[in-house]
């Protein structure tokens, strides 16, 4: 364990990552009911991706940053946490720890993507 007691650093993303993005990185997943579920994996399929919890719950979401998803993930509103699914702390601290904000912070590009931007 890497600097064991001490704070998860703050990150911050933008407030338009995309959804498929932000999943990726933070494997977080809230249900309509309001229950935060851990991912298990994602296959992205366009602009579709079926997704796996932890607790093998099965659906498919679609890319889009105004998603019901989208907006509970960003302003972090979950009632429950699934027990089914044992989301380690220190994944819960480092999301509780992430915010997001429209005008700074990572807009989770991949490296191609930030070379072309840069080429501009
Ligand atoms: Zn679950």
């Amino acid at each position: 364990m890497k600097n064991p007691g001490k704070k998860p650093a703050k990150r911050f993303y933008r407030k338009r990552v995309d959804l498929f993005r932000l999943i990726d990185k933070i494997k977080l997943w809230p249900s309509r009911r309001g229950i935060l579920h851990g991912i298990k994996t994602i296959h992205k399929m366009g602009d579709q991706a079926q997704i796996t919890t932890h607790c093998n719950k099965t659906f498919l979401a679609n890319d889009s940053r105004n998603s019901r998803a989208a907006r509970w993930l960003r302003n972090k509103w979950f009632k429950d946490i699934c027990p089914i699914c044992r989301i380690p702390d220190w994944k819960l601290e480092k999301y509780s720890s992430t915010q997001f904000k429209r005008h700074y912070g990572s807009a989770l590009l991949s490296e191609d993507e930030l070379d072309k931007k840069n080429g501009d």
